[in-house]
């Protein structure tokens, strides 16, 4: 595994536009993410970072501009060669989790190894892992409803990482926690990356939780700002 600056990057966007309506959401953004790297994406509300994010993850495509992840053009992947790759080599968590609220606990981390081919009592084993290593095993049975904040994103953290993505992706994962929960979450989330060695794209406005990167752009109206700060 290699995070260096002089590799090829694990993932990259090059002169993203995207506009809805008359807002252009994305004006000639670029990134670069590499392998095992933590990055932040930081700016105003409105400038842009989950357009970027979604179009990076390949959920939303952009106007014009490239995506590549291995080399490879993802903004030019039919849908379903995305949700596999999706599948696969990403996970993502969003500020409010987005658990399947009908299902439990276990069941929603354990889906996206059933979606991959896993056998059910396999997936539970898995689940159960990981709910144990982000200190929710015992809320395992629950609905998610009857969580915590802090432990719903914990366990949306154990449902991005296990299938053993290359790269997280969070949408302002801590935008609806207190500060220690916040804390909690963030830890777990740089912790397990580094042991599993996957990059992570960490959009937040948070400069507390910028602190937790390797790197970090700044967007200011939906392209990345000269001031490139390093950590
Ligand atoms: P940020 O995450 O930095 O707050 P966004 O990427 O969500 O910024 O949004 C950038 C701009 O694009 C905003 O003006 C927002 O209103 C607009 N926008 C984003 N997504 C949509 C959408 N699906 N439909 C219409 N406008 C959108
Ligand atoms: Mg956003």
């Amino acid at each position: 595994m290699s995070n260096g600056e002089n590799t090829a990057p694990l993932l990259a966007a090059h002169g993203l536009v995207r506009t809805y309506g008359r807002t252009e959401a994305l004006r000639g953004a670029s990134v670069e993410l590499h392998a095992g790297e933590i990055l932040t994406v930081t700016g105003a509300s409105g400038s842009g970072k989950s357009t970027l994010l979604h179009c990076l993850a390949g959920i939303v495509r952009p106007d014009a501009g490239s995506v590549t992840y291995g080399g490879r053009r993802l903004d030019r992947l039919p849908e379903d060669r995305l949700s596999e790759l999706r599948r696969t080599d990403f996970g993502l968590v969003f500020q409010f989790g987005q658990l399947i609220p009908e299902l439990t606990v276990l069941d929603n981390v354990a889906l996206p190894l059933m979606l991959a081919g896993t056998s059910r009592a396999e997936a539970h084993a898995g689940a159960g892992e990981w709910l144990e290593r982000f200190g929710v095993c015992g809320q395992a049975g629950l609905r998610p409803g009857e969580l915590s904040g802090g432990q719903a994103q914990r366990a949306s953290l154990a449902r991005a990482l296990v299938t053993g993505p290359k790269v997280v992706f969070a949408d302002e994962p801590t935008g609806a926690l207190d500060s220690l929960a916040s804390e909690q979450v963030m830890t777990a989330l740089v912790h397990t990356a580094r042991e599993c060695g996957a990059a992570v794209l960490l959009v937040t406005h948070d400069a507390q939780v910028a602190a937790y990167a390797d790197r970090e752009v700044r967007l200011a109206d939906g392209a990345v700002s000269p001031l490139e700060v390093t950590a």
